[in-house]
C-alpha cells in the first residue's frame, strides 16, 4: 500500500515516520516559522477557530495533533476570559504523534503557568475511551496524517453526543489570479524561508506540497459527514488559503 508524502509516492507504513522526522527537524523553530511564513496570519486564524467552538466553562478539549499548545493555550484563555463565573481549571488535553515538540508545548505551559494533559499518541489511533470529550480540535494537523477517514473516525468515537468538531487546515484559494500568487509564495519562498531561518529546505518543502495534496473545503466537508458527524460546514479564511470544518457529534 502506497501514500502520499508531499508529492512523493511512499509506502502507507512509512509515511508517519517522515512526518515525524519533519517535525523533530523543525520542533525548536516552529513557532517562529509559522509567524514569519504566515506573516501571523495563524493566530488569527487559530483565535477564529476558538471564537468558532465558543467552548462554555464545562468543556472538556481534546486538541489533536496538538503541537507546542496554540490552540489549547488559546482555549484556556477564551474560557476563563467569557466565563468569569470559571473557578475549576479548564479540562484539556494536548496529544501529538511527536514527542519533540509534546516537549516543546511543555516549556511554554510551564512558563505560562498553564496546566494541561500531554499525550504523545497517534490521531489515528486514540488512547481514550468513547466519549471522553465534549470538543475536539485539530489545527494544520490532519493533512499530515496517513489516513484522513481514520482520524475523523476516532474524533467521532471520543466525542460525546452533542459533542463539537472543529479543524482549522490549509485549503485551495479559488480565484485564478490570486491562485497563482499563493502558488509561486508557497513553492518558491517558503522553502527559501526555510532553508534560510531554519537550515531545512526539505521539510518545508514538504509542508507546501502537503498543503496541494489535501481535499478541497467541498471533499472534505463530505469527508467529515461520511464518518457521522452532522450539521456539517466550513467557513474559508483568507481567500481560501485556509478553513475552518466544523459539525456535531449527535
Ligand atoms: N496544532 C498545532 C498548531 O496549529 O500550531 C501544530 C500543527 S503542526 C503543523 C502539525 C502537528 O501534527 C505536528 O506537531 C505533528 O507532530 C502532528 N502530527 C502529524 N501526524 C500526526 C498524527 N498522525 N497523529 C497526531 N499528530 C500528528
Amino acid at each position: 500500500n502506497y501514500t502520499h508524502f508531499g508529492y512523493k509516492t511512499v509506502k502507507t507504513e512509512e509515511k508517519a515516520g517522515r512526518v515525524l522526522d519533519v517535525f523533530s527537524s523543525v520542533a525548536s523553530k516552529y513557532d517562529m516559522m509559522n509567524d514569519v511564513m504566515s506573516g501571523g496570519l495563524h493566530r488569527l486564524w487559530k483565535d477564529r477557530m476558538i471564537q468558532k467552538l465558543n467552548p462554555d466553562n464545562k468543556a472538556v478539549l481534546l486538541d489533536c495533533a496538538g503541537g507546542t499548545g496554540d490552540i489549547a493555550f488559546r482555549f484556556v484563555n477564551y474560557v476563563e476570559r467569557q466565563h468569569s463565573q470559571f473557578t475549576d481549571h479548564p479540562n484539556v488535553t494536548v496529544c501529538d504523534i511527536n514527542n519533540d515538540i509534546l516537549e516543546v508545548g511543555k516549556s511554554r505551559a510551564l512558563e505560562r503557568g498553564v496546566s494541561l494533559n500531554w499525550v504523545c499518541s497517534n490521531a489515528e489511533e486514540l488512547p481514550f475511551p468513547d466519549q471522553s470529550f465534549t470538543c475536539y480540535t485539530i489545527a494544520f494537523g490532519i493533512r499530515n496524517c496517513t489516513n484522513i477517514s481514520k482520524v475523523l473516525q476516532e474524533a467521532y468515537r471520543v466525542l460525546r453526543p452533542g459533542g463539537r468538531f472543529v479543524c482549522l487546515e490549509f485549503s485551495h484559494v479559488s480565484n485564478p489570479i490570486l491562485s497563482k500568487i499563493y502558488d509561486t509564495y508557497s513553492f518558491q519562498v517558503i522553502p527559501v524561508m526555510g532553508e534560510v531561518i531554519a537550515g531545512d529546505w526539505n521539510s518545508y518543502q514538504y509542508l507546501v506540497e502537503s498543503i496541494r495534496k489535501f481535499p478541497a473545503a467541498d471533499e472534505f466537508k463530505q469527508m467529515i459527514s461520511n464518518v457521522g458527524f452532522k450539521v456539517v460546514a466550513y467557513e474559508p479564511l483568507t481567500f481560501g488559503t485556509c478553513a475552518i470544518h466544523s459539525g456535531f457529534r449527535l
